[in-house]
């Protein structure tokens, strides 16, 4: 085979510059990335050989070997782990995974991030951090039964890849070191480094190097443990400190920041295992570029790494934590595909489930304020629960938050608050969504309530509207739409139901696509509003799922009418005194695309609107 020379994508070469430039500060986490990868891929060619012993080809005495050549300036991480080829160097190193980079590159310029650790760590930058330290990385890799190959690049536009020189299974980094990097090369630097990073990594991480034989006065060579290797899941609590914990989390989920909140159990009885689960503080990178990602926790039967890819470990409302987990009781050498359908792996997930849930629940009771960060970030995931986790519904409803009548702007309060609040008597729990805030507030649907001195919980999150409903209840207390459904005050209207009848009937005639007029007992202030089924999609969403190009069916709303407003009483004179005036179609139109306006939806036809509007400001003008 000979050299080839290929070039990254181009996404690639801007972030390895950023990634060069902007982390320097943190570049010693290359080494961390680097250990990270290389016992990945040993636990990768462990689980594999469960059940093919000749992958192995005689070699299982894991260990990641570092050496450093103070000559040649290099460092060298070695490991004996499954290895790429060809195809899975090129695949691996010369392209980035993620399908977001272009928009990640975006939101960092945006943010003018020159020096933003946080932002580009949530990325996951992984094996590319080498160039903080290296001008040159070389890989050289073998996989069971493949040819050697070598991969090579000075981190700017390309990488080469050529025949390799490996002669066992594995995978060697060598890191061409920087001038400014040769700390890297000097024992000491490198010990400090794997205690504080790696010291937990279950595989030994070995110091390589020559010593003088006493006797003989020749060099021989000598290997230095670095780690303690104690697998910290396993280790007692009170005897971890916070920074071990934070480590040890960077280490699985590669994140920068520490986490929000670190769960560490040992579960006994039906099923015994150990877990050590982390809540971020922010959506790592996979989460901010698509709702996808499923949730995944490290798996370990008895300290042997089994897989990340479990999908039922835990409901995929609760993906953003991240952690280990490790039971004792599960089958080792067995397929992936078997254990998934374990029935141990369901009463696991059903006790780390409650477990997130207590822990949010304290969290939000004790530290509000982190809790409150917590929720910007993750709320809308949370509701999905509301969905897909029937059994702890009511558990999640508790932890959720929302803007309302009765608090500032911005400010939020739980259902839990809205209820205990409530006057006696009130069975329901209302509900307005709305885009945002502002329109919420001002919306002719509140009018009726705030004089009842009843709150409105406001659904500012496009979700909110879908899966709220799906709850039922709350508390005991129904929910129910502030602009949908009758008010069912029938009794109240009794006279003017009279007086306006044939009005109301007329009205319906002039307007198409309006399903029924009638009298409302919401409004105080407004003329008019318009109002859906119970179960009908609410204008905004509606507005929303046909920008996103979704099919919505045509839904007729009933229009109220507020019989006490000046408006109405005047339109309904004219009405009386003549049929035909041509002022009276035009001020029916007129009172229903005030009820869209009010809502914030789009009037039909806005260049009439605006004429009339013009044309009435104009009498009115002119009348003063
Ligand atoms: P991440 O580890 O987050 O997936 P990296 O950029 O660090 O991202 O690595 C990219 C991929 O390259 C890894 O997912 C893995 O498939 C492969 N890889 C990296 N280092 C090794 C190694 N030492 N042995 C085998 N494969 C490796």
């Amino acid at each position: 085979m000979s050299e080839k020379t290929m070039e990254f994508k181009t996404e690639l070469s801007q972030l390895l510059h950023l990634i060069t430039h902007s982390l320097y500060s943190h570049r010693e986490v290359f080494l961390r990335e680097l250990i990270s990868n290389a016992c990945d891929a040993i636990d990768k060619i462990r689980f594999e050989s469960l059940t093919d012993t000749a992958l192995l080809d005689g070699d299982n005495d894991w260990k990641i070997t570092l050496s450093a050549d103070k000559e040649a300036k290099t460092l060298t991480v070695s490991d004996n782990g499954i290895g790429m080829d060809e195809a899975a160097l090129i695949q691996h190193l010369g392209t980035i995974a993620h399908s977001g980079t272009k928009a990640f590159l975006a939101r960092l310029q945006e943010s003018g991030a020159k020096d933003n650790p946080e932002l580009i760590g949530q990325f996951g930058v992984g094996f590319y951090s080498s160039f903080m330290v290296a001008d040159r990385v070389t890989v050289e890799s073998r996989m069971h039964g493949k040819e050697a190959s070598c991969w090579s690049s000075e981190g700017t536009g390309s990488f080469t890849v050529s025949e390799g020189t490996r002669t066992t299974r594995g995978t060697s980094v060598t890191l061409h070191l920087k001038e400014d990097a040769a700390e890297y090369l000097e024992e000491y630097r490198l010990h400090s480094l794997v205690k504080k990073f790696s010291d937990f990594v279950e595989h030994p991480v070995v110091m390589l190097s020559t010593e003088k034989d006493e006797e003989s006065g020749e060099e021989k060579a000598k290997e230095d443990v670095l780690n303690t290797r104690k697998a910290i899941w396993l280790r007692n609590k009170s005897e971890i400190t916070t920074e071990e914990y934070s480590e040890f989390y960077k280490h699985i989920s590669h994140d920068f920041s520490d986490p929000a909140e670190v769960i560490h159990y040992n579960a006994e009885g039906a099923i015994e295992f150990k877990a050590l689960l982390f809540i971020p503080e922010k959506k790592p990178f996979d989460m901010m570029m698509s709702n996808e990602p499923k949730a995944h926790l490290n798996l370990y039967v008895q300290r042997v790494f089994i897989s990340n890819e479990f999908e039922n470990l835990l409901p995929s409302y609760l993906r953003f934590v991240k952690g280990v987990v490790d039971a004792a009781d599960l089958p080792l050498n067995v397929s992936r595909e078997i254990l998934q359908e374990n029935p141990q792996l369901d009463k696991i997930r059903r006790n780390l489930t409650g477990r997130i849930l207590k822990t949010l629940g304290e969290m939000k009771l004790k530290s509000y304020d982190k809790y409150l960060t917590f929720y910007a970030e993750f709320g809308p995931m949370l509701k999905e629960g509301l969905q897909n986790d029937f059994e702890n519904r009511e558990k999640i409803a508790d932890l959720l938050l929302f803007e309302t009548t009765a608090t500032e702007a911005g400010k939020m309060r739980s259902l839990a608050d809205c209820v205990e609040s409530m006057k006696e008597g009130q069975e329901e729990i209302i509900y307005l969504a709305a885009e945002h805030r502002g329109i919420a507030e001002s919306s002719p649907f509140l009018e009726g309530f705030k004089a009842d001195g009843k709150e409105v919980v406001f659904f500012l999150d496009p979700i909110d509207e879908f899966v709220m409903p799906q709850l039922g209840e709350y508390k005991g207390k129904k929910f129910k739409a502030a602009n949908k459904g009758d008010m069912g005050d029938a009794e109240a209207l009794k006279d003017e139901k009279k007086k306006f009848e044939g009005f109301l009937g007329f009205v319906k005639e002039k307007l198409s696509g309006v399903k029924e007029v009638r009298l409302s007992t919401r409004l105080k202030e407004s003329p008019a509003c318009l109002v859906g089924d119970e179960y009908s999609m609410s204008p905004h969403i509606e507005a929303m799922m046909r920008r996103m190009g979704q099919p919505v069916p045509e839904m007729e709303r009933v229009l109220e009418l507020n019989p006490s407003h000046p408006v109405v009483e005047a339109v309904k004179a004219m009405y009386e005194a003549d049929k035909e005036n041509p002022k009276l179609s035009e001020s029916v139109e007129l009172l229903r695309d005030l009820a869209h306006v009010a809502e914030g939806s789009k009037v039909e036809n806005p260049a009439a609107f605006a004429t009339r509007i013009a044309a009435l400001m104009a009498r009115d003008l002119n009348a003063d």
